[in-house]
C-alpha cells in the first residue's frame, strides 16, 4: 500500500470516529431541512425534520469547490453531480434518475469562475492526445476525432445554455425549479445568474 493510500486510511479512522450518530440513519432519499433553506416545508421521509423537496447540484470537478458546503447543505441533504465544467449534458443521466426515483425537481446549475474549459478548445485535446496515446500500439484517431470535450468561451453564456438545455429536456419534469449560479473561486460567493 502506498504512503498516500495510508493517509486515506488514517484519516478515514478519524472521520468514521467523530461522525455524529444520527449520520448513519441518513436516507437514501436527501431531504433539505427547512431551518436551513427558510423556505415552505412538505413532508419527507423523516419524520423529525420539515423538508423542502430535495436538490440536485450539478458542478465542476475543480478541486476548490465544495458545492454543498457553499450552499450551507449538510450530508444527506442534497444530490451532486460532478464533472469538468459543471456541463449538464453530460450530467442528464443522472439528473434523470433522481426525478424518476427521488423525485427531485429543483436543479441547481452551479459553474464557477476560472475554471480549466476556459483554457482550451477541441482540437486541442484532440492534438493532444494523437501526439502522445495514452496507450501504445492502439489506433485512438477515430475515438478522438468523435469526442466533444464541451469547452466554455464565455462563463455567462454557457452557463444560461446548460439551463436552456435542461428547461427544454423531454425527459425533465416541465415544472422542475432550474437556475443557474457561478461561484467565485477567490471569494468562495455564488451569485444566481438565471
Ligand atoms: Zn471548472
Amino acid at each position: 500500500m502506498s504512503t498516500t493510500e495510508e493517509q486515506y486510511i488514517k484519516a478515514n479512522e478519524n472521520y468514521v470516529k467523530n461522525l455524529e450518530p444520527e449520520r448513519k440513519d441518513l436516507p437514501l432519499k436527501p431531504s433539505t431541512p427547512v431551518r436551513r433553506l427558510g423556505v415552505d416545508s412538505q413532508p419527507c421521509n423523516n419524520p423529525n425534520l420539515a423538508c423542502t423537496p430535495q436538490v440536485i447540484i450539478i458542478t465542476c470537478m475543480d478541486a476548490r469547490i465544495v458545492p454543498s458546503q457553499a450552499l450551507g447543505l449538510a450530508e444527506g441533504e442534497t444530490f451532486v453531480v460532478r464533472n469538468v465544467g459543471g456541463r449538464t449534458v453530460e450530467a442528464i443521466r443522472s439528473l434523470v434518475i433522481a426525478q424518476q426515483f427521488f423525485g427531485t425537481k429543483e436543479i441547481i446549475v452551479l459553474h464557477h469562475t476560472d475554471c480549466g474549459l476556459l483554457r482550451f478548445k477541441d482540437p486541442q485535446v484532440h492534438e493532444k492526445l494523437k501526439a502522445n496515446p495514452p496507450r501504445k500500439n492502439v489506433p485512438i484517431a477515430s475515438t478522438v476525432d468523435s469526442m466533444v470535450f464541451l469547452p466554455i468561451s464565455d462563463t455567462q453564456v454557457t452557463l444560461k445554455e446548460d439551463v436552456e438545455f435542461l428547461k427544454g429536456h423531454p425527459l425533465l419534469y416541465e415544472d422542475s425549479q432550474i437556475t443557474g449560479w457561478i461561484f467565485d473561486v477567490k471569494d468562495g460567493k455564488v451569485t444566481k445568474v438565471i
